[in-house]
């Protein structure tokens, strides 16, 4: 299990591969699996088709690499408190348990708040 300070500092770097012409509103995240193994992510936008969250491209990673099992992910913006968007939380509902941990990262404080992901999306929707 890596320090939060160790993962901090890996959000900060893979933030900066954040392609965002548009917003520029750079997000980094760090997901990390049951077995320990981490995926990262940022936020890539695209002029007219819809961008990609860096949630999103963690998950897409990992699972396209065979992942299965999920505990946390870190994530860190550009603003104080940068929590995942609706569509985020919704995505990830489908491949976590409700006590699945989301860490929102301070960018001043360089601490983290943690929440689940029941906590975040009380209501997700299922189609069974
Ligand atoms: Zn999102």
């Amino acid at each position: 299990m890596q320090k939060q300070s160790e993962i901090l500092d890996l959000l900060k770097k893979i933030k900066e591969n954040a392609y965002v012409p548009y917003s520029h509103f750079k997000v980094g995240a760090v997901l990390i699996t049951k077995e320990g193994k981490i995926y990262t992510g940022c936020n890539i936008e695209n002029d007219g088709i819809m961008s990609i969250c860096a949630e999103r491209v963690a998950f897409v990673k990992a699972i396209s690499e065979g992942e299965k099992e999920f505990s946390s992910i870190y994530v860190l913006g550009d603003k104080e408190e940068t929590t995942p968007c609706g569509y985020c939380r919704q995505f990830m509902s489908e491949f976590v348990k409700p006590d699945f941990k989301i860490y929102v990262g301070n960018q001043q404080t360089g601490t983290f708040k943690e929440y689940t992901i029941r906590e975040m999306l009380p209501f997700n929707f299922e189609l069974k």
